[in-house]
């Protein structure tokens, strides 16, 4: 029996839906319906694409699932992104029915230098163990003050000293604000560069005393330029 079963299924290079962009591949991933139209569309990378002969060709979709920060066992947290999504360890098997359209998950990297973010576009930096909730990486760069992971979300801003990023907010300043300036030193590197300046007992006459350059870049906004080159890391 399970013989000729198999016989009748063979696996598919690709599948066309309608759309400019419908020609669906293993490797792309997709938006599905959810069974709830409440619900937002289910994010899934298309391991394989099987047809069925029954009565009639079935086509099916072997899929990975990518959990939304809403579904995993924490919930969202402050420095998920929007459009982030994990890829979980859940397989599943779809009718091609239920999709809705292409979509595109990138690494965090390439998100930030997107020119637009459309729609279809998601990013992902962590695998999630749907079983255990555990995320892989299990740690991950943090910035500012207040030690948080990037979320591309948020806009940033760079000191010019230590090369740290931070939140305008976290430094007692719009956005707005923040995209005006320009330059930026943090409150420790000022701090810093303030001891140098008025050390006591005559440390004014020492002539290698720097004072604090003033460079000509503009203040660099939106994004650590390296992930995970950081040493701040924290477990999340
Ligand atoms: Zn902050
Ligand atoms: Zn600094």
């Amino acid at each position: 029996m399970a013989k000729t079963r198999q016989s009748q299924r063979r696996l598919l290079e690709s599948f066309t839906i309608k759309g400019p962009d419908g020609v669906i591949k293993p490797g792309d991933c997709v938006l599905m319906k959810a069974p709830e139209s409440s619900k937002k569309p289910y994010v899934a990378r298309v391991e394989k694409i099987e047809a069925t002969r029954a009565q009639g060709t079935q086509v099916k979709l072997k899929v990975r699932w990518y959990y939304r920060p809403e579904e995993v066992t924490d919930g969202r947290q402050i420095f998920h992104g929007s459009k982030e999504v994990f890829l979980s360890d859940h397989y599943d098997s779809q009718s091609v029915d239920t999709i809705e359209c292409k979509c595109y998950v990138h690494t965090i990297r390439k998100y930030t230098k997107l020119r637009s973010i459309g729609t279809e576009d998601y990013f992902c930096r962590f695998e999630y163990k749907s079983a255990t909730g555990i995320f892989v990486p299990d740690r991950v760069a943090v910035f500012c003050k207040c030690e948080m992971p990037y979320n591309p979300d948020n806009l940033m801003i760079q000191c010019e000293d230590c090369f740290d990023w931070f939140h305008p907010s976290c430094v007692g300043m719009t956005d707005q604000e923040a995209k005006k300036l320009e330059n930026f030193y943090c409150e420790s590197c000022i701090a810093e560069n303030e001891k140098k300046v008025h050390k006591p007992n005559g440390a004014t006459t020492q002539s290698e005393e720097k004072d604090v350059e003033v460079e000509e870049n503009p203040v660099q906004i939106f994004k650590p330029a390296q992930f995970g080159n950081k040493r701040n890391m924290k477990e999340y």
